[in-house]
Parts: C-alpha cells; structure tokens; sequence
C-alpha cells in the first residue's frame, strides 16, 4: 500500500471538472519573492522539470520587464517543451509585443478591478479600467495568441463590477478568465460563493491565483476548483510574493491522495524540482514544509520509529518513495532498542542484547548533552563498548 487516508473523505462526492490545468508560475510570482532572480540557466532547468513533473502550462516570466527577461521567456518557449508556455503581460501593446517576440502560446494579462487598487494604484475610474482593459486581449487574440484575463484583487472587488468586466472579456473570446486572490484574503467558502456566482453569467473557464498570507492558498484553489473553476496556479515550495502562492506539491499531492483526483503529475520529481528551485532562489525549505521537507519523512520518537519500522503508513499518510523523498529514521533521547538495532544492522554490526541496552542509554545520554547523533558519532558510541568495527 502507497499511502492510506482518512475513509470519510470518500464519503463525500466531489465534483471536480474533468480535465484541470494546472498554470505554474514559479518563474513569474515566485520570482518576485523579494531577493529572487534566476540566472537564464536556472529558468530553463527550472522549465525543464516541470515538463519533466508533465506541468501542463507554465508562466515563464514577465517578458517587458528586460531585454534579457525576454530572451530567458523565448529560450524556454523554444526548448520542446510538451507544456504549453504562457508569459505576463499588462493591458499595453509594447507588452504584448514582448511577448510575442518571445514565441509564446499565450499570455495572461490583468487589471486591477478592486477600487482599492483602481484609485490608489492605477488612478482610473472603473470606467477607464473597463474601456482600457480589452485593448490587449483583442490585440493578443489577432495575433493567434491563448488569452486568459486576470482581475487583480478580484477578492476584494465590486461583484456586480467585476462580472462586467470579466462579461467583457467573455465579449472579447478570453480563452480563460483568472480570479486573483491577490492578498490572501478569501476563505475557502468565500471562493465558493465567489466562482458559484461568476459562473451563473460568465461560461468561460475559470483559474484560481491564490495567494497564501493566511495559509489558505492550497485550500482556496481547491474551493475554487470543487466549485465549478477548471485552471490553478502553483509555484515550486510555494514561493511568490508575502506569503507565496499555492504550493505546486501540496496542491498535487492533495488532490490525488486526499480527494482522488489525480492531475498525471509525475510526483516522483517533486523532490527534486523543490530542491533545484530551493537552490536557485537561495530559500531554504523549511524542515516541517509539508511533502518535501526534511522533518516530513524523518522520526525519531521510539514509539513512532518501532511502528514504522513494521508499517511506515502507521505514522505517514503515503510512502516518501511517491514525491522522491526518502525515509529516515534519527537517533536521539527518544530512540528506543528496535531503532538503535535498525541503525546497527544497517551500519553491519552484529552486537548481542546487553551491548544493544548500552548503545541505547550512550545513545539517549549523548544526544541529552547536546550532541547531535550522526553517522560518526553513533560509530563513536559503538567503538566506545568495544565493538571492532564492522
Ligand atoms: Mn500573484
């Protein structure tokens, strides 16, 4: 058995659409994480493996941003990736000329619809911001281009506003229409209402772009995806701006081990590519981060370690083999003899009941004054009862 989860999640009928893109923007969001900028290299690996993770769309970048930005979105637009490679760009025509310069297949481009950013950031009326909002998309559409239209702060604007101006872009054969929770600020059950109302009068295919300021990015998608939304972004360990966006593998893994539905992603990769990004944006994932932190495979406890060393589903919802992790148990003050034994057949050495009850309390002492117990200094503690080594 892979994994083994709670049974009353299949006493619910989730309704998800058939087929659900997943849009990663891991080089666009995640690297405006304050402090991020990938080398050209680093954007190409990092598009590479999520093709290899089979991610459908990916969001290379912000091509008017620079020169080199958009030679970096035109290089990953034509390495033959199977993903469909999409880029930002702003309701401007020098935007979407940047982008397609870059060969893209499509765009996303998006306008503030929240009064909040249409007085303080953009200083139009809604009126302007209708009027000004379409002249990319239908731009972008004469050039054969994919179109998704993104409302910014769509959470926190006007509904009756916002269906009209997504009802525009519906006029103007949008291939896609995004919700941006751009701070963070839905419940899940406020996205439900949110997508359950857009969709009575726009037939369009809804994205979701959560943001994670209260830790709801995953479960907003989600929300949005169960009610009626057919596109989510992602981004490798959850990077982006504040708190970061939905997190690509919690998202994926959620879906496919808690509520059955399986994306195709290829989970094994998922280590890797976090590592990769991990390494590129110099941002360490945290050792509790959920499906690719260090702690998330790793016990220590001699309760925990002696379970799981019968059955690892005792104490892990699904086996680390699945997202390319690996399990490892960890001496400390808590170890018991089963996993003290484990680590001594592991290292070769054969020793009899009373040495294994020494190693055990050396184990506990040591760690208890603030040793660390490593490979070498477990050997050290064996050595130190007169075991030849192995
Ligand atoms: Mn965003």
């Amino acid at each position: 058995m892979q994994y083994f989860v709670s049974p009353y999640n299949k006493e619910v009928k989730y309704k998800f659409k058939k087929d659900i893109t997943v849009y990663d923007t891991t080089l666009r969001d995640g690297e405006q994480t304050p402090g991020v900028a990938f080398s050209s290299d680093e954007k190409v690996s990092i598009a590479r493996k999520l093709d290899e993770l089979k991610v459908p769309q990916i969001e290379a970048g912000f091509p008017i941003v620079s020169n080199a930005e958009r030679n970096i979105v035109k290089k990953i637009a034509n390495e033959g990736l199977d993903a469909q490679i999409i880029c930002l760009a702003r309701t401007k025509i020098d935007d979407i000329d940047a982008a397609l310069d870059s060969d893209v297949d499509g765009i996303i481009t998006f306008m503030g619809a929240s009064d909040l950013h249409l007085e303080h950031k953009l200083h139009f009326t809604r009126e302007q911001a209708l009027n000004l909002c379409m002249r990319s998309v239908e731009y972008a559409k004469d050039h054969g281009l994919f179109v998704a239209f993104s409302a910014e702060d769509a959470t926190r604007s006007d509904l009756d506003f916002l269906k009209r101006m997504y009802k525009k872009a519906e006029s103007y054969n949008v291939n896609r229409i995004h919700i941006a929770d751009t701070v963070g600020a839905a419940t899940p059950q406020g996205i439900d209402y949110l997508v359950k109302e857009l969709k009575k009068d726009i037939k369009t295919d809804i994205a979701m772009h959560c943001h994670n300021d209260f830790g709801l990015a995953v479960s907003n998608s989600i929300a949005g995806l169960l009610a009626g939304a057919s596109a989510v972004s992602v981004t490798v360990n959850g990077i982006g701006e504040r708190a970061g966006n939905a997190s690509l593998e919690e998202l994926v893994m959620t879906l496919k081990i808690l509520y059955g539905k399986d994306l195709g992603f290829k989970t094994k990769h998922i280590k890797e590519v976090s590592s990769l990004v991990s390494q590129a944006t110099g941002l360490d994932i945290p050792y509790n981060k959920p499906v690719v932190g260090k702690n998330i495979f790793r016990h220590e406890s001699g309760i925990h370690v002696d379970a799981v060393i019968e059955e690892p589903l005792t104490y892990e919802p699904y086996i680390p083999e699945l997202v390319g992790q690996q399990r490892q148990l960890v001496l400390g003050k808590h170890s018991g003899c089963r996993a003290v034994k484990a680590k001594l057949d592991a290292c070769g050495y054969k020793v009899s009941d009373d040495q294994l009850c020494e190693i055990v309390r050396e184990v506990k002492k040591t760690r208890e004054k603030g040793t660390y117990i490593n490979d070498d200094v477990f050997k050290e503690i064996v050595r130190n009862i007169n075991l030849a080594d192995p």
